[in-house]
């Protein structure tokens, strides 16, 4: 599954699939507690809605974009690069994770717990964020972004002098 498709909805939720013209009884595998749709199961379903909370409070945010794009325009909005990238892959991460709890739940009946999710989003985020040749802006703002991930700071290069003559 790529985020391009998820950018765009066309996931293979039920109600993708239904609106192709296939007859299912849908039902969220995860909370049973409403129809399996794009909005219900990256957004609203119980179960993936703590993840967005842990990440809302993780980054100290009062703004929840309930679309993946939102998401995506907040992590590259006044941010330089290296804060850019922390912030992008953890959301990228996120909705990876959500679409393959979903499989696992739907195809294996193996349920996995957020703390896990969480875990494995950290690791993810780390090693990309510290892997990476993007340099942080001078900014407090983009600093605690990326230390609450726990990634190394790379400072931007020093300004070099010129001499005009
Ligand atoms: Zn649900």
């Amino acid at each position: 599954m790529s985020v391009w498709k998820m950018i765009y909805s066309k996931v293979s939720t039920n109600d993708f699939v239904m609106s192709c013209g296939i007859s299912l009884a849908s039902r969220c595998h995860l909370c049973c507690a409403a129809i399996e749709s794009f909005q219900h199961f990256f957004f609203y379903c119980k179960f993936f809605k703590c993840l967005w909370k842990w990440l809302m409070n993780k980054f100290n945010l009062s703004i929840n974009p309930n679309s993946i794009v939102g998401w995506l325009d907040f992590c590259c909005h006044n941010k330089a690069h290296q804060a850019s990238l922390v912030l992008c892959v953890e959301v990228i991460n996120m909705l990876v994770k959500i679409w393959k709890t979903r499989n696992m739940v739907k195809h294996n009946k193996h349920l996995i717990t957020p703390a896990i999710v969480i875990d494995w989003i950290m690791h993810q985020v780390k090693m990309s964020g510290n892997s990476t040749s993007k340099a942080a802006n001078i900014s407090m703002l983009d600093f605690y972004f990326i230390k609450v991930c726990k990634v190394n700071i790379l400072p931007p290069k020093a300004p070099s002098i010129k001499e005009v003559i």
